[in-house]
């Protein structure tokens, strides 16, 4: 199954380690193909190059939209060299077989990134190229195909080890990459020109990413794990830049994501505001007068849980800050900038990891979430859902204070983020309890006041901070029981969705323990 290599259609777009190849490729007497750029680039490192144009005998025209769809192209691509039908049509029409094609597409995926206009984009949408590219990749039991320039060394190892030919083995893989690289192209086209038409509706969506990064490993050390990226210039882990620190892991990359996204609900117009993540779960969000005193304020709600997490910060991270968060182990912390001084301080903690992202995500933005089941995959617009003062509907006696509504509003906020069951206590712009990821709701209560007064014994207080707190729950209360065990943790003040068969069992038990409960009519699952 070893293929001798003589001829060689090269059309790239990226031309790093162009001239290498083409040398290589010319040293082992393999004849090159060109289009128009490719060749000059050629040319001028003084190799020898046949244009494609006269190969078809058309020039290149229609600002390159044509250039090598043609027979001539083609039919060098697509013909079975062990069928005799084939062959004859080559000798008949005089198409030279290609051995090796050599393409990188219109940079596509960059000019949408570039945020080009409509037009612009358009025309990046290369034709030839990906028709070239699924030909020569159909024919693999005769052709190479080379898609990613990363892949040009293989392909010379490969030549020199089997003496100028290439096995079906190795051609098999260079195939099954083509089609990966074509897929993802369409994708993106796909994706962008949803986006363009203002569709963000999760129906006929093509789903594809670019590899950014292979894993040392998944969840667990037995899970092989890769990162890939859509492309979007959205702000967050997979744009950002990371100044020191190891490679984030798996684990790193889901738990940062989840930090940044909910420090992005905090404008920095409305002050510094911190996130402290384990387990993709919230266990410390705060506001402060500066960000120190955020991150403390958030590192007080569950200071065990926090060891080892990840901080996210909604303004430039100064060095008072990153002092705070030098006096305990953090994996990670994310933040739209940090100032030299910050940077100094993290210098001396190696293992610690800095990103920056230019600035905050918007949580309003629309987008989609996709989840893979067995056999499939879930998708669903990104929960962007955001609540207005105005769409609370006071349900008690009692109406709220404008201090309670300003928590409630924060503790609404958090527990968008918190995995449901979600329930989260808030005094005075911090959690002071999180109960995540329960089966019942009455259990996510009781363990966030648990921790309250865990909390409480460290710090030295008198009572636990949940005692004047408000409490937010992601989902409404199916019985009286939760509300009755966040009455109990001494919250004053309720904000939930409502909706359950049982609210006027559950406003009757509100309003009897005194609390003033507001609906926002709107849920925030989360699994
Ligand atoms: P060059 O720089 O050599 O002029 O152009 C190289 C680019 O042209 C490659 O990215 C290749 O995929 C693309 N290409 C090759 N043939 C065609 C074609 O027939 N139509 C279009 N639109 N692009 C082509």
């Amino acid at each position: 199954d070893l293929v001798p290599l003589r001829r060689a259609l090269i059309s790239v777009s990226d031309k790093e380690g162009l001239v290498d190849l083409g040398r290589a490729l010319a040293a082992r007497g393999v004849e090159l193909l060109s289009t128009g750029g490719t060749a000059r680039a050629l040319r001028e490192a003084g190799l020898g190059v046949v244009d494609v144009a006269d190969v078809t005998g058309f020039p290149e025209m229609m600002d390159g939209r044509v250039k090598t769809l043609h027979p001539m192209v083609h039919g060098g691509l697509l013909a079975l060299r062990d069928n005799p039908d084939h062959v004859a049509a080559m000798e008949t029409h005089g198409i030279g077989a290609i051995d090796l094609l050599v393409v990188n597409l219109y940079p596509f995926e960059e000019t949408v990134a570039a945020g080009a206009g409509y037009d612009d984009c358009i025309e990046n949408i290369d034709i030839g190229g990906p028709a070239m590219i699924r030909a020569a990749a159909k024919n693999h039991a005769f052709v190479n195909v080379v898609v990613d320039t990363e892949d040009y060394a293989a392909l010379l190892v490969e030549l020199e080890k089997n003496d100028g030919a290439t096995s079906l083995a190795f051609r098999r893989g260079l195939a099954q990459r083509a089609y990966a690289r074509t897929a993802a192209y369409d994708a993106a086209v796909s994706t962008w020109m949803a986006g363009a038409l203002g569709d963000t509706a999760p129906r006929r969506r093509a789903f594809a990413g670019t590899l950014a990064q292979t894993l040392r490993y998944g969840e667990n050390p037995h899970q092989a794990a890769a990162f890939y990226v859509d492309g979007s210039d959205r702000p967050g882990v997979a744009t950002a830049k990371q100044w020191q620190g190891k490679e984030l892991s798996y684990n790193n990359i889901n738990d940062t994501d989840a930090a940044f996204e909910l420090v992005s609900e905090f404008l920095p117009a409305d002050g510094p505001a911190c996130a402290i993540i384990k387990h993709a779960n919230p266990c410390g969000v705060a506001r402060g007068e500066t960000l120190e005193a955020a991150y403390r304020r958030a590192f007080d709600c569950d200071q065990t849980s926090a060891f080892g997490g990840i901080v996210a910060l909604n303004m430039k991270l100064d060095a008072p800050t990153a002092a705070a968060i030098c006096e305990i182990f953090t994996e990670v912390v994310i933040a739209p900038a940090a100032d030299d001084a910050a940077k100094e301080i993290f210098a001396a903690k190696k293992n610690l990891r800095l990103l920056t992202t230019g600035g905050l995500a918007n949580p309003a933005e629309p987008g989609l979430a996709v989840r893979q089941v067995s056999g499939g995959f879930l998708v669903q617009d990104r929960d962007n859902g955001r609540l207005r003062r105005d769409d609370l509907k006071v349900v008690t006696k009692r109406a709220p204070s404008d201090a309670e509504i300003a928590d409630m509003m924060f503790a609404w906020t958090v527990a968008k983020h918190v995995k449901s069951n979600a329930i989260v206590y808030v005094q005075d712009g911090a959690t002071v309890g999180v109960g995540a990821g329960q089966m019942s709701r009455v259990d996510s209560t009781r363990i966030a006041a648990r921790k309250s007064m865990d909390m409480a014994e460290v710090l030295g207080l008198p009572a636990p901070l949940t005692k004047g707190s408000v409490v937010a729950s992601d989902a409404f209360f199916p019985f009286a029981d939760g509300l009755l065990a966040a009455a109990e943790a001494g919250a004053t003040a309720v904000i939930q969705p409502g909706g359950s068969m049982r609210d006027d069992e559950v406003i009757a038990a509100a309003d009897e323990a005194g609390l003033a409960m507001v609906f926002t009519g709107m849920r925030h699952f989360r699994h």
